[in-house]
């Protein structure tokens, strides 16, 4: 007998907290991408599937700050508004949340993100049968920095998993851009990871199709 194929949708958000959009470390257009990123969850959650949030929860004192030798302003200390999630963003009660640079490390990347019960991107995106497909589609702030890091692990990791695919909405990411093309680089980072792009319309429309 044939398994079955079934579909689960994953939609990632990436960091899309107050500090990011209007904080101190505001990403130039940052607000656009809340609305194609609400969207696309609505459709993820139509069809039964997960919606996951990272966000950079920092300690007031690490070394990814300026005032501590790092490169960037203080930002999303834990229990902060700045790391609140934008009140644009659409936050269901089943939605997972995942907490990362928790310690004195950067925490760009949301694989290295846990939620309160110790589960990790890693594991929820693990496809659960020999014939579950998992498409993941992720949006968020900053192309250049936490996006770009958490697709290339996501893509990656699962590099030899055919069932799985990793998405990036296209319109509904935006960088930081401290060189200009910061973004466009990111964007060719992640290509070359396997992620494939996509606008928020065509996932949505993607989605809509696999509703059976
Ligand atoms: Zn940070």
């Amino acid at each position: 007998m044939k398994t079955p194929e079934t579909i689960r949708a994953i939609a990632v958000g990436v960091d899309i907290q107050n500090d990011f959009i209007d904080g101190s470390l505001a990403v130039p257009e940052g607000e656009t991408i809340v609305a194609p990123f609400n969207r696309t969850t609505d459709a993820v959650r139509r069809i039964g599937g997960a919606v996951i949030l990272t966000r950079d929860w920092h300690p007031k004192e690490t070394p990814h700050f300026a005032d501590y030798g790092g490169p960037w302003p203080t930002h999303c200390v834990a229990e902060t508004r700045g790391a609140d999630f934008s009140p644009a963003l659409d936050v269901q009660p089943n939605d997972i949340i995942l907490s990362k640079g928790m310690g004195q490390t950067d925490g760009y990347s949301g694989w290295e993100g846990t939620t309160d019960n110790g589960a990790t991107l890693e594991t929820l995106i693990t496809p659960i049968t020999r014939g579950q497909k998992v498409r993941v589609f992720i949006g968020g702030l900053a192309t250049d920095y936490c996006v770009k890091a958490t697709a290339i692990d996501i893509a990656s990791n699962f590099a030899d998993d055919e069932r799985v695919t990793t998405y990036l909405l296209r319109d509904a990411v935006r960088g930081v851009n401290i060189r200009p093309d910061d973004s466009d680089r990111a964007l060719a980072d992640m290509r070359a990871a396997g992620v494939i792009e996509i606008d928020s319309q065509a996932a949505i429309a993607m989605l809509q199709g696999e509703v059976r």
